[in-house]
């Protein structure tokens, strides 16, 4: 099927405008007043008498989600329930519950429970980071026990049974006191990591479906059914964009399989809403399906799609799926949400320095959104069944309103199931579509909006479907996480509704208003006024991955000359002469330079890219992530500069004054590697640079064309030609003549330890000035992984640290620490998903890793692998990628038997992993011996471990629960120690000083006479 390029508007557009025309949508659709006045008794009444399950609001009543008691609460409920041994169990409820005050009192039977629970907890338990004795042990045992069941019975309010039976006998028991609700059963679990999680929860799917059939009437319509909701995700290890090709051939074909079955028992299966870079591809997805309805059971009105009124496409979304069902002359159901990745959304438009949120910021924002989105879908009867998900009294009352305006009060059922009908204020006649079946539904989600859904139910008319999770209590976390922090966030309807001290007018204040601005700074603004973000790309947008395949069509890879080794000295001498003007050309011209040098880089994103990906075989993410920060390093030395190198008055005794002032060093020699070879050339010679230094650049052998169009670049912003020069050629001739010409004032270098050491050398035995040199080396970086640590974040952290830029990089992760009681999970995890990249051609877009970067790496990678084939166990095939490219490895993975036997970095997409018990800072101790000290990743969910091993690793970069690599310029300054190299870190505060000289000025001001100052105090 051909990718469609126009059915949805940009998702990064300004909000205000957005809103606006929603709001304008809304004009005379909707009276605010009214709604609320309707809704106003449904809250009186629910205050008055709260249901009885009222645990989770209360509790967090007591302790709001931003307090320490709610973020330990949230905490504990996800980890605990999968912590396989006692004494992790015990340190992790120490740590969480240590932090936080638990002794108050709540309102309701089971909030009272968990909080006495919880609070008891707290003085049987050891304290955070302490080594409990026998007795405290004894306690802290049972104390745990008790936690555990009161976390048990937060996630029961929450999920419907453990099996799919036991779910249906819930349902059955809820629909006798409450005739007119359907259920929509969900399986639990997070996303399919492996091809085997995939055809796991597609049996589970299977099964399900197969078992609500049964209860089910094929003769009546969908919406009279149960039904089924499914998770995509879950039913592909690669639900990804980039992907696309794969998740068509093999997704397709499964969701089919559901669907037909589903239909057959005439079920409504609804594809739940997920992340909104993943929104085209369920279009995909879904469009692939509605063919196949069309084709095959036309009858069929139980397809169905979850849309979230966050984004700011949810409008024109439904116009597309609309389209859509005339198109093929069926009819879907969607559900309209408000959406459950919000502040997931926030971060990532932030970390993408992308040009605008894809979601509302402004809450209200999206309720006008979720309104508009609701009459679009009232709008579109012969296309569409809407069904709206909300738990919130003001929306509800609204949509109500806006139903009855639009088809009538009878027209909420056209026929009731039973009993009278009695028709709402102001509602016109009914139209009807057969007998018995609604013309809309609400939707909540199981252990939520009771109260609410008890007041408005009492109208026989409205119809009401519970979304009911299903699964094992350790399938619960994610799920769980989600609904606290739903019924925690202070701006969360369910939260206000629990809050007695928010009044009325508050709690039902019209959304109908539009603020001009957005609620956060927009990413490109992410560091304040000083420094721009520099624009990334979202290779889901059809429009960007076009620019970047048509830079790459056009990129032709220019021919570098090379320099001989006797043209060092003179490129020094040259180097030497522009010196003194540019190190006395004002720091804020400098400044300037550079900010406009990375202007124009950031606008020539593209083609930096393209070649990139042709000159160091850089997938598109990698080379766009590498353009960025080659932007970020020019803005933020520029700034550094002008910070560090502003002179600094000291204080003194009177009739001097004393002035701290900085300037650049002289001519320096910048070598750096071909593994990022924009990014770190640039970083390296901005720096000297700002600081008044002139530099001659020595690229890597085999990157350098990058650093040729990088150093036009730079000639262009203004840096003179004399203060930058390249110089390409051998490290080993032309790299080792830089260093070795008389006057280099100091040497930058990035790679392998051995040539650092060498560089080293070199520069001790030369003659005259003591040269600085900073290095910045491997490492052998080891992630430690505790059983707290939640199995599908370690699986993701590690194929992303371990084999992304086909573990080229200096922070990739080598050597994986996993604790003995998780290990074959998590190992097997790991295996799977290691399985499902794609090892071939970086400039397509479905590539994980591209080839090594030549041939001589490669014969090292295999070097290696060959000699731990004969020591170590292999956990992945050794069979090379299927793909007539070159020098393409394939994930390797080796178990061994201890850490000492990892010795030497490895250089390519090789992970060895360790297993361990006992103390984890034995472990922390043991990579200590190692001698390296570049990263570390750590894996937990105790937070006063997390900060131990940290502060026990002699290592330049930790990182808690995420993965490992890509530091950001100014955010995570990058640098190691021991044999990782000399620091100081770069992209970091101290980064500039160590390029720089210091001079005191000292003027005696008294000796032009008396000193007058001090008289004329
Ligand atoms: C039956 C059912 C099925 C669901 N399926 C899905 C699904 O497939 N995919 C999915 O993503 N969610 C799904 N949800 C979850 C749903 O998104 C949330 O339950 C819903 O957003 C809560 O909205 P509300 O009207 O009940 O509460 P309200 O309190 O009125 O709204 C809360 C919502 O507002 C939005 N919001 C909060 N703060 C801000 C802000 N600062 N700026 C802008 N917006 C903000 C968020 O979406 C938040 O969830 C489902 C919910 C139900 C009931």
């Amino acid at each position: 099927m051909p990718r469609s390029t126009d059915r949805l508007p940009f998702p990064y557009r300004p909000e205000a405008e957005t809103v606006a025309q929603r709001l304008a949508a809304l004009q005379g659709a909707l009276d605010w007043a009214g709604a609320a006045q309707v809704a106003a008794p449904w809250v009186r009444a629910v205050r008055e008498n709260p249901p009885p399950f009222w645990a989770m609001e209360s509790l967090l009543k007591e302790y709001p989600i931003s307090s320490a008691e709610g973020l330990a609460l949230m905490r504990l409920a996800e980890a605990l329930l999968r912590v396989p041994d006692a004494e992790t169990a015990i340190a992790l409820t120490a740590d969480q519950l240590g932090r936080a005050d638990f002794d108050g009192a709540a309102d309701s039977t089971l909030a009272r429970l968990s909080s006495t629970a919880i609070a008891m907890s707290k003085h049987f338990l050891p304290e955070s980071g302490h080594e409990p004795g026998l007795m405290a042990k004894l306690g802290a045992r049972t104390v745990v026990a008790a936690t555990l069941r009161a976390v048990q019975l937060l996630g029961r309010q929450f999920v419907l049974g453990q099996t799919i039976g036991e779910g249906m006998k819930e349902a059955a028991a809820a629909r006798k006191k409450q005739p007119n609700l359907q259920f929509s059963y969900d399986m639990l679990g997070e996303g399919a990591r492996t091809h085997s999680d995939a055809l796991r929860y597609q049996a589970s799917y299977e099964n399900a479906i197969a078992a609500i059939a049964q209860g089910a009437d094929p003769a009546r319509h969908p919406a009279q059914n149960d039904g089924i909701s499914i998770k995509l995700s879950a039913l592909h290890p690669r639900y990804e964009d980039a992907q696309h090709e794969r998740v068509m051939n093999e997704l397709v074909p499964r969701v089919w399989t559901l669907c037909r079955a589903a239909a057959a028992a005439n079920l409504n299966l609804t594809i739940d809403a997920e992340e909104v870079d993943r929104l085209e591809l369920s279009l995909d997805v879904f469009e692939a399906l509605a063919a196949l309805v069309a084709e095959h059971c036309p009858q069929w009105q139980g397809l169905g799609l979850a849309m979230q009124a966050y984004q700011t496409r949810a409008v024109e979304l439904i116009g597309h799926i609309a389209a859509l069902a005339r198109r093929y002359r069926i009819r879907f159901m969607c559900r309209l949400v408000k959406g459950a990745y919000w502040d997931a959304e926030i971060k990532r438009a932030q970390e993408q320095g992308l040009p605008a949120y894809p979601v509302f910021t402004h809450k209200h924002h999206t309720d006008v959104s979720y309104l508009a989105c609701a009459k679009a879908l009232l709008d579109a009867p012969d296309a569409i069944f809407p069904q709206f998900a909300t738990h919130n009294a003001g929306t509800i009352a609204a949509i109500l309103q806006m139903a009855s305006r639009q088809i009538g009060a009878e027209g909420f059922t056209a026929g009731p199931p039973q009993g009278e009908t009695r028709p709402l204020e102001g509602q016109r006649p009914a139209q009807r579509w057969s007998v018995g079946v609604p013309s809309f539904e609400l939707q909540r989600l199981h252990g939520m909006g009771e109260g609410i859904y008890r007041e408005v139910l009492k109208n026989p008319l409205v119809s009401c479907r519970v979304y009911a999770p299903v699964g094992a209590h350790r399938d619960l976390l994610a799920y769980l996480v989600r609904r606290l922090l739903e019924n925690g966030a202070n701006s969360s309807f369910v939260h206000q509704l629990a809050d007695e001290s928010v009044g009325m007018d508050e709690l039902l204040i019209s959304p109908l208003r539009l603020e001009p601005q957005a609620s956060l700074p927009l990413p490109p603004d992410l560091y304040g006024a000083v420094r721009a973000n520099s624009s990334g790309r979202d290779l889901t947008v059809i429009a960007w991955r076009d620019e970047l395949l048509a830079a790459h069509a056009a990129c032709v890879v220019p021919v570098v000359g090379e320099a001989q080794p006797g043209d060092a000295t003179a490129a020094v001498a040259r180097a030497v002469g522009a010196f003194g003007a540019w190190n006395h050309t004002p720091v804020a011209q400098r400044a300037a330079v550079l900010r406009f040098a990375a202007d124009s880089l950031d606008a020539a994103l593209p083609r930096f890219c393209a070649l990139l990906v042709k000159e160091a075989h850089k997938t598109w993410g990698d080379a766009v992530s590498e353009v960025r920060e080659a932007v970020d390093f020019l803005r933020y030395y520029a700034n550094e500069a002008e910070r560090v190198m502003a002179p600094q008055t000291l204080p003194g005794p009177t009739g001097e004054s004393n002035t701290l002032r900085l300037e650049g060093r002289g001519a320096w020699v910048c070598i750096s590697p071909w593994n990022f070879p924009m990014a770190i050339f640039m970083g390296q010679v901005a720096a000297a640079l700002a600081t008044g230094n002139t530099v001659l650049a020595k690229p890597a052998e085999q990157t350098p064309a990058v650093a040729l169009e990088a150093v036009k670049l730079l000639h262009t912003a203004g840096v003179p030609a004399d203060a930058l020069q390249l110089l390409h050629g051998p490290g080993e001739t032309v790299g080792a003549a830089l260093v070795a010409a008389p006057g280099v004032a100091g040497v930058v270098f990035t790679g392998s330890t051995q040539v650092a050491k060498i560089i080293q050398r070199a520069l001790a035995a030369k003659e005259g000035t003591i040269v600085p040199l900073i290095a910045e080396t491997g490492g052998i970086n080891a992630m430690l992984v505790d059983s707290t640590a939640l199995p599908e974040q370690v699986a993701d952290a590690v194929v992303q640290s371990a084999f992304r830029s086909a573990g080229q990089r200096c922070s990739a992760l080598r050597l994986l620490c996993v604790h003995e009681a998780i290990a074959d999970g998590v190992i097997e995890m790991i295996q799977g998903a290691a399985k499902e990249l794609v090892a071939g051609d970086p400039s397509q877009l479905d590539t994980d890793l591209g080839p090594v970067i030549d041939v001589e790496a490669f014969d090292n990678i295999q070097r290696h692998v060959n000699r731990l084939r004969g020591s170590a166990k292999a956990l992945l095939p050794d069979a090379a990628p299927a793909h007539p490219l070159p020098n393409l490895v394939a994930p390797q993975m080796f178990e061994v038997g201890s850490i000492s036997e990892v010795t030497q970095e490895i250089f390519g997409p090789v992970l060895q992993v360790v297993r361990w018990g006992g103390d984890p800072l034995d472990v922390i101790r043991q990579i200590n011996t190692l001698g390296y000290g570049l990263t570390l990743g750590i894996q937990t969910r105790i937070d006063s471990r997390a900060l131990a091993l940290a502060a026990a690793a002699r290592v330049g970069n930790v990182y808690v629960n995420r993965n490992m690599i890509g530091a950001v310029v100014g955010v995570q300054p990058f640098g190691g120690e021991g044999l990782s190299g000399t620091g100081p870190k770069a992209g970091g505060p101290n980064y500039l000083l160590r390029f720089c000289a210091e001079q005191t000025l000292t003027i005696n001001t008294t000796a032009a006479g008396g000193n007058v100052a001090l008289f004329a105090r």
